[in-house]
């Protein structure tokens, strides 16, 4: 009875909205795309290097959309009621001249906003270009700013100083605020949130805390590894105290805090605790060309077929329509009466 009450006032949330909507009412706003499916990081919760070895098949060359087909797709998603772009991956710097297709992505009409999520190890390489190419937003992710603790996470040995190293020269690029994606997890980064949340808050940054999320079906993720954000805040409220901020626009992700002495806020994405389904307004394009319409779903749909055999902008809009408008997915909201597992696409090909 609750769903039922959440989906009509979805549908009614979004009634004037002229953007393509799904079953549900809820428009399509945020176009992720996925350059590529590697990575020079091997995050516990996210590739696992016991199973991303040396010997892991990564997509080959040619299957991966060339930067020509996601302009084209990305062109026609924009007509469709996208205006937020997000690059990510797998790590997004390491597909080869990213900033070139930045560059392109920069300059079609109708995005209001481009953005990328970055491990931020090859940012000193890449933030000016990309800030030249037009890039309006930097998302770095560091799980900790303890060593060992993150050496640990991001399993390849990585020291927080290389992660430092690409958020200050991002700074120095003219990126401002970074913001910081910080996943927590407990018993391995509990213990340093609050440092974390001072670091960033000491330099103007904006730390956004993510409950561990159970994306894909690899990361052994287990309920009682999730730090509420509840918790979350409790714990940086005893130490730095917070007073909650309204949300500046609706589909915002992050519940927002900041800091009673005025000097700045933090983010909480409580996707697991309070599932935020019903302002989900997403769409995942992956780096060989399948559209998810939720980050857990099971099965993407292909669109590089129909890209290389001469389909029309308006035969690509329209299987893009089909997917929008018959979309359901509100996976964080069932996750809790869920009885059986399901079969989902890994965090690393389609991004967050
Ligand atoms: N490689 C880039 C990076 O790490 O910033 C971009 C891709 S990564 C998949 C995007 C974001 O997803 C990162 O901030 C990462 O911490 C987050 N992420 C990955 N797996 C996650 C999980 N299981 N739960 C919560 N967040 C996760
Ligand atoms: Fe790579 Fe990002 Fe996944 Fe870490 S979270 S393994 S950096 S894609
Ligand atoms: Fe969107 Fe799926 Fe996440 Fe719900 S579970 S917020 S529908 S991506």
């Amino acid at each position: 009875m609750a769903a039922e009450h959440n989906e009509i006032m979805t549908v009614f949330k979004y009634q004037n909205s002229k953007a393509m909507r799904d079953v549900f009412g809820r428009p399509f706003r945020d176009l992720r795309i996925s350059v590529t499916d590697r990575c020079n990081f091997r995050c516990t919760y996210c590739m696992p290097a016991e199973i991303f070895g040396e010997r892991y098949e990564f997509l080959p060359k040619k299957d991966l959309l060339s930067f020509e087909e996601i302009t084209r797709v990305t062109r026609i998603l924009l007509k469709l009621g996208g205006m937020k772009l997000r690059l990510t991956g797998g790590e997004p710097l390491v597909r080869n001249g990213v900033e070139h297709l930045v560059a392109v992505l920069a300059e079609l009409d109708g995005a209001s906003d481009i953005t990328m999520t970055t491990n931020a190890y090859l940012l000193p390489k890449f933030a000016q270009k990309l800030k030249d190419a037009g890039l309006q937003r930097i998302t770095v992710s560091l799980d900790s700013l303890d060593d060992e603790v993150f050496k640990k996470m991001n399993g390849r040995g990585f020291g927080v100083k290389s992660v430092l190293a690409g958020i200050e020269s991002a700074e120095q690029a003219g990126f401002s605020p970074i913001k910081v994606n910080s996943v927590a997890i407990r018993g391995v980064n509990d213990h340093t949130i609050v440092d974390t949340a001072h670091y960033f808050k000491e330099r103007g940054h904006i730390v956004r805390f993510i409950e561990y999320m159970d994306v894909g079906n690899l990361n052994g993720w287990k309920m009682d590894q999730v730090i509420t954000a509840e918790e979350i805040v409790e714990m940086i409220n005893r130490e730095l105290p917070l007073e909650p901020v309204e949300s500046t626009y609706r589909g915002e992700v992050a519940n927002r805090y900041r800091y009673r002495d005025g000097s700045g806020e933090i983010g909480v994405i409580a996707s697991v605790t309070k599932p935020f389904c019903g302002d989900c307004t997403r769409l995942r394009l992956s780096p060989e060309g399948e559209l998810f319409t939720c980050l857990f779903g099971t099965k993407g749909t292909g669109i590089r077929e129909p890209l290389r055999s001469g389909a029309s902008d308006d035969d690509i809009e329209t299987i893009i329509r089909n997917i929008w408008t018959a979309r359901t997915d509100r996976y964080s909201e069932e996750r809790a009466s869920m009885t059986k597992p399901r079969r989902k696409v890994e965090m690393y090909h389609i991004g967050g």
